[in-house]
């Protein structure tokens, strides 16, 4: 395509084959060399570097004098001839690097200021003052480079929805306040003075509005907003890819899923396999502590608990004996090395997964064993620890023990911990679903039951009769799609009846009052003629995280906050006008 600029060519596209043609390069001032009386350049644009070389012989020398004057990241527009370079100063790892351009003229387009830090991959300035000036930080190529990658798979995933005759519908940020789980940010009307907006936490509700519109394959890259205490995979404003279809069953929704999926990352040049591994939910906890499993290595929960039954170490007898508690051991391989100082210093770790302290035993290599526990434990249970962990010298067990999900999850957190710790190999990509949630879940704090998806999912009809007097044991139509360890999607099946909406409300602790103060729209909506539904999101960020390779979200969004929620480029959040408060009728305390 011919594309209008000021340019005939990209910085990153001249060949051999272009040797002898006349062009015009756009760019910055990489990197610039004076050498025995030659100048080069390197010219950087998005798509790359081409090596430019000022002759004072050349065209009456002007460009020449010219470039002693320029400095790091100017932009300039020079017009040369391409030129083989000389044999032993190409670049074999540059994709112009057989070429050269010889400038015959050059037009300065601005100056710049010295960088706070330089344009550079490898850089150890603080992201703090890269985030101040990130205009200067997304010229580097691998900002770019992840930007592009971005681009390229959400461009992707469009195209398979739109082949899929998914229809892209626009819904509101300003909308209102519809708990998803997390906190609103909630935004003030002039016109209305005391009422609020909130900025949705996902377009949820107005999906389910438009397949009782009969829109039937609805999606939209849509932001999503959540007020939310920030980790390194979290943002307060965020980006799904939202999907909604009706007259469908839970199979339609994932199969169609993974049908677009895998034509995105193959876009991005990442092969998903298909039909994608499903682990239902209390496999993938019992298995691997998690309901996000990184299956791409080994470390898995042992359940003990049998062994433990008659036990003298009363910690773990207490738990084998009680309904629902299990005694668990997971098997660090390598970290029975470590030095007693180390290994106590894992019982803080366990403690942030919710234990009250961390049971271990260290298999020394030279076959001693080192533990503050064993002395309790009989030669047969040793024996059984042992084999159910296949232990080796070198290794590290490590025990939970109480309720079921509590010590799985803090063996899965430990399981993680100790797989970076030990730098234990993942390689490629790892895909997989995680099926059948339950429905609910209890708070031990609040004393109260929470959605363990969100309070419109359709709860197994076979449950319907629980939801009252054992709401833990229900289940519910949902999955997670899940990318090396990390949530990247997760979806469900979705309540079409007003009245078992307002039941799983009731539920979860809305009286009738505040259930229709809050989803009275919804359940309006639902009487008329809502049709089957269900969908999915995905977590943009966090998948192309991963697809980048970085370890943060940050690195994939053009412009991020900080974990204390600023925008330090433009200071965000800042104060307000006493006149702008007026008018939203707010004092600020
Ligand atoms: N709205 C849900 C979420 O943000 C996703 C879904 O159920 O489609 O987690």
């Amino acid at each position: 395509m011919d594309l209008h600029s000021l340019h005939t060519h990209t910085a990153g596209e001249l060949r051999r084959g272009d040797i002898g043609t006349t062009v015009t390069l756009t760019g910055w001032v990489w990197r610039r060399r004076d050498h025995g009386g030659l100048i080069f350049v390197d010219l950087r644009d998005r798509a790359g570097v081409t090596q430019l070389t000022f002759d004072p012989e050349h065209s009456g020398g002007v460009a020449f004098h010219a470039a002693e004057t320029i400095r790091t990241e100017w932009p300039i527009l020079v017009t040369g001839t391409v030129r083989e370079r000389p044999e032993d100063t190409a670049n074999p790892k540059l994709p112009t690097g057989e070429v050269e351009v010889l400038v015959s003229s050059i037009e300065v387009l601005n100056h710049s200021k010295t960088p706070p830090f330089p344009i550079e991959d490898d850089l150890d300035t603080a992201e703090d003052v890269r985030l101040r000036y990130r205009y200067l930080d997304i010229r580097r190529p691998l900002m770019m480079h992840n930007l592009k990658v971005r681009n390229d798979f959400t461009f992707a995933i469009r195209q398979a929805l739109h082949a899929g005759e998914f229809m892209e519908v626009e819904t509101p940020i300003l909308f209102k306040s519809t708990p998803e789980g997390a906190r609103d940010f909630i935004v003030p009307s002039r016109t209305q003075p005391g009422h609020f907006y909130a900025l949705p936490q996902s377009p949820q509700l107005l999906k389910q509005l438009l397949m009782v519109s009969g829109v039937e394959r609805y999606y939209q890259v849509a932001k999503c907003f959540r007020d939310e205490d920030l980790r390194a995979d979290r943002q307060p404003e965020f980006t799904q890819v939202d999907v909604e279809m009706s007259f469908v069953d839970q199979d339609d929704v994932m199969e169609e899923m993974e049908q677009v999926l895998s034509a995105a990352f193959a876009a991005v040049g990442v092969e998903l396999p298909s039909p994608l591994r499903r682990i239902p939910f209390w496999e993938a906890m019992d298995t691997y502590g998690s309901d996000k499993p990184d299956t791409r290595y080994g470390m898995l929960l042992h359940d003990v608990t049998d062994v433990f039954k008659g036990s003298k170490f009363k910690v773990f007898s207490g738990a084998a004996n009680k309904d629902g508690q299990v005694v668990k051991c997971l098997n660090a391989k390598g970290a029975g090395k470590w030095p007693r100082a180390q290994i106590d210093k894992l019982e803080d770790v366990a403690k942030t997964f919710g234990a009250k302290g961390l049971a271990w035993i260290a298999f020394r290599e030279d076959g001693s064993v080192n533990s503050p526990i064993v002395k309790f434990f009989s030669d047969e249970e040793m024996a059984a620890v042992k084999a159910a962990a296949e232990v080796e010298p070198g290794d590290l067990v490590m025990f939970a023990a109480g309720p079921r999900r509590s010590s799985d999850e803090i063996l899965g957190g430990m399981r993680v911990h100790m797989a970076n710790a030990l730098d234990v190999p993942r390689e490629g990509h790892d895909f997989l679903w995680v099926v059948d949630f339950p429905m609910f879940k209890y708070d031990e704090e609040s004393k109260r039951y929470g959605a363990e998806h969100h309070p419109f999912t359709q709860p197994v009809v076979e449950d319907l009769d629980r939801i009252e007097s054992d709401p833990l044991s229900v289940g519910s139509y949902t999955y997670d799609f899940v990318m090396d360890g990390f949530e990247a999607g997760g979806g469900g099946m979705r309540i079409h009846n007003a009245d078992l909406q307002m039941r799983v409300l009731r539920r979860l602790g809305f009286d009738e009052e505040r259930a229709k103060a809050q989803f009275g729209f919804l359940m309006e909506a639902l009487a008329f003629g809502a049709p089957p539904m269900g969908g999915f999101a995905l977590g943009l960020d966090r998948v192309c995280m991963l697809l980048c390779g970085s370890d943060s979200i940050r690195d994939v969004m053009a412009f991020p906050k900080t974990s204390s929620g600023s925008d330090l480029m433009s200071a965000a959040p800042s104060e307000v006008s006493p006149r702008q408060l007026k008018e939203v009728s707010l004092r600020v305390m």
